[in-house]
């Protein structure tokens, strides 16, 4: 009750200084839904039962790791790994400590990741989903300690691996401890490989930067959502450093399957369906 108080307190601030008014509604967050990418505006009620997607555009709008476990997992089958798990300052940066607090109050979640081992329709599986809403999904310590860690236990079960991955990149407030992440993670995705097991990569909007160019790229089958952002510097800088116009479609999904970094595109509704029936094709049942 009280974070809804805040939270409308929070919306007439951003519409008062806001400096160009005309655009901007003043629309009570829990009540309507506003596309930031098409402008329109619906029922928050029917944005939800469309599992959050832009009945206007189709945009797949961003969900808590929460969500997209109720999404994918099978009812009451989801057994979290490593659920206390959280980041120390390793480099001494300023705030750190205090963000990541003050993160963990407002989300209940202790990093940007959520692991652990569940049924898709039937099928076991290991499952990751990152969580935009703790630093952007930033790859610090506790991200890519999890993620190796899940990788190891379904090695070690014979499991496939199934990982929403989201990300605006490596945690700069852990400096070079976030880099190694990179290495640590893909050593431990190509063990889980060389055991012939199946891992499967969701590209959720945006995945981005040192996640892009690790564990998220290297899934055997790589779907994504339809029109989210991948990709790894941004636009501009790319532009700067080649001094070249990107296609206005760079980095989308769609511009992605078309060169052959994406197998599939697939719509939210259908996801877990599919994700099901991959998991059913590659089951190699107990021998391995
Ligand atoms: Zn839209």
């Amino acid at each position: 009750m009280l974070e809804d108080l805040f939270s409308k307190v929070k919306a007439r601030v951003t519409f008062e200084t806001q400096a160009d008014k005309k655009n901007t509604m003043n629309i009570p967050e829990n009540l309507m839904f506003k596309c930031p990418r098409c402008s329109h505006v619906e029922f928050m009620d029917s944005f939800v039962m469309n599992n959050k997607v832009c009945s206007g555009c189709g945009y797949h709008s961003r969900l808590t790791a929460q969500e997209r476990l109720e999404l994918t997992a099978d009812n009451f089958t989801f057994r979290e790994y490593d659920p206390g798990m959280k980041s120390v300052n390793p480099i001494g940066f300023d705030g750190y400590t205090e963000k990541a607090h003050r993160l963990r109050r407002k989300t209940g979640l202790r990093d940007a990741v959520v692991t652990g081992e569940c049924t898709i329709m039937g099928n076991p599986c290991a499952l990751g989903v990152m969580d935009t809403r703790f630093m952007m999904a930033s790859m610090g310590s506790v991200v890519g300690e999890k993620i190796t860690r899940m990788f190891e236990r379904a090695t070690e079960k014979n499991l496939p691996v199934v990982l929403f991955a989201a990300s605006g990149g490596a945690r700069m407030q852990e400096g070079i401890v976030s880099l190694m992440q990179m290495a640590k993670t893909s050593g431990a995705v190509g063990r889980h490989s060389q055991k012939g097991l199946l891992y499967i990569t969701v590209l959720t909007d945006p995945t981005t930067g040192g996640v892009t160019a690790s564990f998220a790229s290297l899934g055997d089958i790589i779907i994504a959502e339809p029109k989210v952002l991948v990709g790894f510097a941004g636009r501009r800088v790319i532009e700067g450093t080649i001094r070249q116009r990107l296609p206005d479609n760079f980095q989308s999904a769609e511009f992605l399957l078309e060169h052959g970094f994406v197998d599939m595109i697939v719509e939210r509704g259908q996801l877990r369906k599919t994700i099901g029936a991959l998991l059913s094709l590659h089951d190699k049942g107990e021998e391995v």
